[in-house]
């Protein structure tokens, strides 16, 4: 056991440019003598950007190589302005873009998931590269380490499931030794590996929970996220007025509200923290000394009403063709073809012959979902819609919730309310 090891993680924003990168650092000065994991995501939008580069590739447009010399360029010109002209680190970059160019020169692989994984982890592998020679050259030593020598995942690429015992075994074995010796150790967000060494990534916005794992397999006293935001708030102030940060949060508070998009924190970051009652610090990078939020083992206390909403809903309606009840053996063979996808259920609910799911709509899993049971069910599908959980609600915040929208699905489970919902057409408002 280690106790005073802490994880902290940085995400894209907090690295996005010279001034970004030297705020972190200026940060971790403070931590110069503490046993420290550093996790960090890729620079500002570089993940979005590689997308482009994979669907160009696989799309063979032609485009792809001129849109990853873009990224390329945007981290030389980083490196420039926080190394100069002259820096081994150039080399590095150059040495973690070159694997890809040879990617890109191949025609495109068949699975477009294996594919995505071989190229959108360059984003991590070249943002952690520049921020830990600068690191070192500020006089914090710091140990680069490959995140896939240390994660094992299944091999479903994209959103590669955790091999738990393997990957606490070789954290503790090739990080452990690491960690506290005058060093800090640094590594990538959101990656991991299969067993034949193929990179795999964790689901988008994954680098928090990758911070998680390290933490749970090392035993971490505390891990941190640092944020553009002060800390955890009781809905997304770009939506929301009137919004405030809460101080303190237990793991479950935080486990649902992330569940249903609250985007503060990937959802897989809370179990394995909870399973080990390792605190999470939500903090500014922007104000430092700020108090954050503190989410906990603390038992449930009173909380304002949280808002939280999750975009690109859609509402699946299924019912049986020949007017047979929904029983157990339906919804049986509904989930197991749910749980085939890996779709993420958000509500369902059910009548005598019809049953409603509402499901993040990624990718084409509707479709192939729907396809898959069209001969036995009628399927209709509603989408763009929107979910919206509130926990701890009170009536004058669903009734401003409401305004504006057609309610489609309204559930409520003692003090946590879900609606999907779909805008009111423009037109339509002025009628009512
Ligand atoms: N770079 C990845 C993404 O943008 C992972 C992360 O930021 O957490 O999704
Ligand atoms: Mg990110």
């Amino acid at each position: 056991m280690n106790h005073s090891l802490k994880v902290f993680k940085f995400g894209g924003a907090s690295v996005k440019d010279a001034a970004g990168v030297r705020n972190v650092v200026s940060i971790l000065e403070r931590y110069r003598e503490h046993p420290l994991i550093i996790v960090v995501s890729a620079m500002g939008k570089t993940t979005n950007a590689l997308e482009m580069v994979v669907a160009a590739h696989a799309e063979k447009s032609g485009k792809a190589f001129e849109l990853l010399q873009a990224i390329k360029e945007e981290h030389y010109q980083l490196a420039r302005e926080l190394f100069g002209e002259d820096h081994e680190v150039f080399d590095t970059i150059n040495d973690t873009f070159v694997e890809l160019e040879w990617v890109l020169d191949e025609e495109p692989h068949s699975n477009y998931d294996y594919m995505y994984d071989q190229i959108v982890c360059v984003g991590e592998l070249a943002s952690t590269r520049i921020v830990a020679a600068f690191l070192n050259r500020q006089g914090l030593p710091t140990e680069w380490v490959d995140a896939r020598d240390v994660i094992l995942t299944d091999d479903i690429f994209r959103e590669g499931w955790v091999q738990w015992p393997e990957t606490v075994e070789r954290a503790r074995k090739i990080v452990g030794p690491l960690v506290g010796a005058k060093q800090f150790v640094l590594t990538q967000g959101f990656i991991g590996s299969t067993t034949e060494n193929f990179t795999t990534t964790l689901g988008r916005e994954g680098s928090d929970y990758t911070a998680a794992i390290f933490s749970y397999c090392l035993d971490a006293e505390s891990m941190t996220i640092w944020k553009d935001v002060p800390g955890v708030l009781t809905a997304d102030p770009r939506k929301f007025e009137n919004v405030s940060k809460l101080d303190r949060l237990s793991y479950r508070e935080a486990i649902e509200m992330t569940y249903y998009g609250a985007k503060v924190i990937h959802p897989k970051t809370i179990k394995p923290l909870q399973n080990k009652s390792i605190p999470l610090y939500v903090k500014s990078f922007i104000d430092p000394a700020g108090e954050g939020t503190l989410i906990s083992n603390e038992v449930d206390d009173t909380y304002p009403p949280m808002v939280a909403i999750e975009t690109d809903q859609a509402l699946v309606h299924i019912s049986t063709r020949d007017f047979s009840f929904v029983a157990e053996h339906h919804i049986s063979y509904l989930f197991t073809k749910i749980a085939e996808l890996r779709m993420q259920v958000n509500i369902m609910q059910n009548t005598a012959i019809s049953f409603a799911v509402c499901v993040s709509d990624i990718d084409d899993k509707v479709d192939q979902f729907a396809g898959n049971i069209a001969q036995d069910f009628k399927v209709m599908i509603t989408r763009g819609l929107e979910l919206i959980t509130v926990r701890h609600a009170q009536p004058e915040v669903l009734e401003n919730l409401r305004k504006g929208k057609i309610i489609l699905l309204e559930e409520r489970i003692r003090n946590t309310v879900q609606l999907v919902v779909q805008d009111v057409p423009v037109l339509q408002r002025k009628a009512l």
